[in-house]
């Protein structure tokens, strides 16, 4: 009964992200989630996808063209600076937004996300994103460094005004080694 944390992050986007619009996957990592979002938004819709690791835009690179998408623009570079992207490519407001925090699959962990310029992109973000729009983060803590952006985004978020945004904390308590957790950000109708 109780949502998974990948599951209920993938249906909280699809509870809120409609055909055309533009959405950003802030971490593409091996592109599991831009490929969900490029489904979402569809032909006429776009993805922007930010990783700095060339490897991780390789690896979401093949499987796109595996898949057959061409609606996803990938960009290397740090998330912090997705306003300039956004401002090129945006008719309108951001659809929704997706962040897996943490390192690479398999790669390098000691490239990681970090609260820094996490929080500079959803601050960016929060103003971009339609109203009833969600900014999704999965929040891995469990390795070296972890648990600092963890608490600093805690500890932001927690200050976001409770007028413009719901922010809601999701996930299981009582597991072992540090399991993932959601954190969703929702503009409110104002
Ligand atoms: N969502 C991905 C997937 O479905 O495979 C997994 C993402 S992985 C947990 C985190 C990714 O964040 C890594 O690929 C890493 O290179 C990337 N990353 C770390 N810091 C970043 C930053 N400042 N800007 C953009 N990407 C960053």
């Amino acid at each position: 009964m109780l949502k998974r944390i990948i599951s209920y992050a993938h249906e909280l986007m699809a509870a809120t992200i409609e055909p055309g619009e533009t959405v950003v996957d802030g971490t593409c990592g091996n592109g599991k989630d831009t490929l969900i979002l490029s489904k979402l938004v569809g032909e006429s819709g776009s993805v922007l996808a930010f990783d700095i690791q060339s490897q991780a835009i390789n690896n979401t690179r093949t499987l796109l063209v595996t898949e057959g998408i061409n609606n996803v623009r990938l960009i290397q570079d740090d998330h912090q600076h997705l306003a300039k992207y956004v401002e090129q490519e945006l008719h309108g407001k951001i659809g929704g937004a997706i962040f897996n925090l943490g390192y690479l699959p398999g790669s390098d962990k000691k490239v990681i996300t970090t609260s820094t310029s996490t929080i500079k992109a959803i601050d960016t973000l929060s103003e971009y994103i339609k109203s009833g729009g969600l900014i999704i983060l999965v929040v891995y803590h469990g390795h070296p460094g972890g648990e600092v952006e963890r608490d600093a985004l805690l500890e932001h978020l927690k200050k976001y005004e409770q007028k413009q945004f719901n922010v809601l904390q999701y996930g299981f308590i009582n597991q072992r080694n540090s399991p993932p957790f959601i954190l969703a950000i929702e503009k409110k109708y104002v």
